[in-house]
């Protein structure tokens, strides 16, 4: 399935619950702003997943809220798997990791991304409310152990925790996990609020800087960006940088559609306007043409976010 821009549409972002144990105070929650517990069912997953195949889509990151919070979470990846066969990930805060990480690897789970903004437990509890750093990181040499490949995930935070990038370095470099840093997001109507001036930084000059002092610099053509590589006393540190602001390539690169937990097709993480419900009409006894028409509909109404480059 193309969109009208040529963008191929290859994976699906799930977000299997608007549920979440923490609260981080930034947290763009997958773009769902509305609270409604009217989540999907294994079943029901299933049957969008299935058909998102057949469409041609092999990709699958399931997200929320905290995906691990729900009880059918490893159910979920299990029927998922054998649709998904190119990938098939989850992004977590991690504070379940090590309690799921073998299950869910048996189910057929292949990768993680870990949410982890800060390795100070003061700053950690501010960002997200509550004292779990400890699981966390017990969470990510788990996951390190069982799937052999994790992200951390690592929202600069200006102010907070910008100064921070040497331990994470070091922290990435020791468990071998791969460092994202990832540029604060907000839709335009939200780019002028005090939240955001306060907070958002960009990640450029971190790039600048990672460039000059990296051993190595990698282009990943198919992602269209640059990895770094560090050593540190012969342990491998190896870090991506997202920018997604006003940043019309990261768009125009864009594979994916989402699908909200109460089962919307979401063309858009930062666009809440042309949404395709697939749930209601399931509900009501859609066939799976109808339902592939909807989301064909869906990836129809895609369109780059950010049309030009500012930065
Ligand atoms: N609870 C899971 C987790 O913590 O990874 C999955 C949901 S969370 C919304 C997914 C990712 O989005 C996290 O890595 C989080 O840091 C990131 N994120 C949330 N709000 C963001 C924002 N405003 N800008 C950039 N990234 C954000």
């Amino acid at each position: 399935m193309q969109d009208r821009f040529g963008r191929e549409v290859k994976s699906i972002r799930v977000s299997i619950t608007e549920r979440c144990n923490l609260s981080c105070f930034y947290c763009h929650r997958e773009g769902e702003w509305h609270r409604h517990h009217n989540e999907m069912t294994p079943d029901e997953i299933e049957r969008i997943l299935r058909i998102a195949s057949e469409l041609g889509i092999k990709k699958v990151k399931f997200t929320g809220g905290e995906p691990m919070v729900r009880e059918d979470v490893v159910e979920i990846v299990r029927r998922a798997a054998p649709l998904m066969p190119r990938d098939i990930s989850m992004t977590t805060n991690g504070t379940l990791l090590k309690k799921y990480a073998a299950e869910l690897k048996d189910a057929g789970l292949m990768r993680v991304n870990v949410s982890l903004d800060t390795l100070d437990p003061a700053k950690y509890r501010r960002i997200t409310g509550l004292a779990l750093l400890d699981d966390v990181i017990d969470g990510i040499y788990e996951a390190m152990e069982v799937f052999g490949v994790v992200k951390l995930n690592y929202v600069l935070l200006r102010g907070l925790n910008d100064d921070e990038l040497d331990s994470m370095l070091r922290f990435s470099a020791d468990t071998g996990a791969i460092l994202q840093i990832i540029e604060l997001e907000a839709p335009v109507e939200k780019e002028h609020t005090e939240f955001f001036r306060k907070y958002h930084l960009s990640p450029k000059y971190i790039e600048e800087h990672l460039e000059s002092v990296a051993e190595r610099v990698i282009y990943n053509e198919l992602h269209r960006r640059k990895r770094f590589i560090f050593n540190f006393g012969g342990k491998r540190a190896e870090v991506e940088i997202v920018r997604p602001m006003h940043n019309s390539e990261f768009c125009m690169n864009c594979t994916r559609i989402r699908l909200t937990s109460d089962g919307k097709l979401k063309p858009c993480l930062l666009r809440n306007d042309n949404l395709v419900d697939l749930l209601t009409p399931m509900r009501a006894g859609a066939s799976d043409d109808t339902l592939k028409e909807l989301f064909k509909e869906a990836v129809l109404r895609r369109e780059p976010y950010w049309k030009n480059t500012k930065k």
